[in-house]
């Protein structure tokens, strides 16, 4: 079957911000790759873990940044700016590794400790994943216990393989679905088809362009903050806050916002002897 299209030109719809999580070796890079790969025009950032793409719907195209958690050092030093907001979230688990589903309650508790939502407006797809038994390890997660823990929450609950493709698509079907008609416990729908009609081209402001420019072409960390080298650490605070906000990949949609934002988050660290 070949993959639906998509559009070529990015656009102006709310940008639907899903974010991985679970314990690292669950396959979460995995899912994410293997469905990035068969369905989007997207431009993956390794190092800082995102995933930008549209996605087509039935009747409409919705555009996805994908958060890839773990991993990097990077990803820790900037993951409570990704976790504050957040539409939906792909939690977990390996069916051949118990702590894996135990661990979940941490998780949802990590991320009641930093995000701005409230729990109950985030669209949950829980995935099962490793359910084809290749590696040969035994499945220890059952089924039923899966969808339990999931009826608890009121989260989705999908048995996944990255491996076979089993239900990868369907996962981020299932996310932006519960995301755009608020079925995600008794959040409001985040996409009203009005705002899909109206979509326009979306492009950087000529003042995130001028940033993203600058920190690009900066040779040394001073320049690329646009400070003295005799700056005062307040100083230097006061302009990463500035400059994160505009170059944040979240908000910036110019090419190098998110290789921009990394390079900066990397000169305050040095800056300040972090
Ligand atoms: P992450 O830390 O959660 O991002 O996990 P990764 O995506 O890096 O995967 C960890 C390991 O699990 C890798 O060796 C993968 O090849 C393997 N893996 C991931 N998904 C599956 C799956 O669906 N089935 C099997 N058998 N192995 C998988
Ligand atoms: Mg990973």
């Amino acid at each position: 079957m070949s993959p639906p299209a998509v559009r070529k030109k990015p656009v102006a719809i709310p940008r639907l911000s899903l974010i991985s999580m679970g314990n690292c070796g669950v396959g979460k890079s995995c899912i994410i790759k293997r469905y990035s790969e068969q369905v989007f025009v997207s431009r993956y950032s390794p190092t800082i873990g995102v995933d930008y793409g549209e996605m087509q719907m039935p009747d409409t195209c919705v555009a996805l940044k994908i958060v890839d958690t773990s991993g990097n050092p990077f990803f820790f030093e900037c993951r409570n700016e990704f976790y504050k907001k957040v539409d939906g979230v792909l939690l977990g688990y390996d069916v051949t590794d118990m702590q894996s589903f135990t661990d979940l309650d941490q998780w949802l508790k990590e991320l009641r400790n930093h995000s701005n939502t409230d729990l109950e407006d985030i669209a949950f797809v829980v995935c099962a994943n490793k359910v084809d038994g290749v590696s040969g390890a035994k499945r220890v997660v059952s089924e039923a216990e899966g969808r339990r823990w999931c009826q608890k929450h009121r989260f989705a609950y999908l048995e996944t393989s990255a491996l076979t493709g089993q239900n990868i698509a369907e996962v981020f079907k299932t996310l932006v679905e519960m995301i755009k008609y608020g079925q995600s416990g008794k959040g409001k729908p985040r996409v009203s088809d009005a705002d899909l009609k109206d979509s326009a081209p979306l492009e950087p402001t000529a003042e995130q362009a001028t940033a993203t420019e600058k920190v690009m072409s900066g040779n040394n960390a001073y320049e690329r903050l646009g400070v003295s080298r005799t700056a005062s650490k307040d100083d230097i605070k006061k302009v990463y806050r500035k400059l994160a906000m505009l170059l944040h990949p979240d908000k910036n949609c110019h090419p190098d916002a998110d290789e921009a934002f990394k390079r900066l988050a990397a000169d305050k660290k040095d800056l300040l002897g972090e």
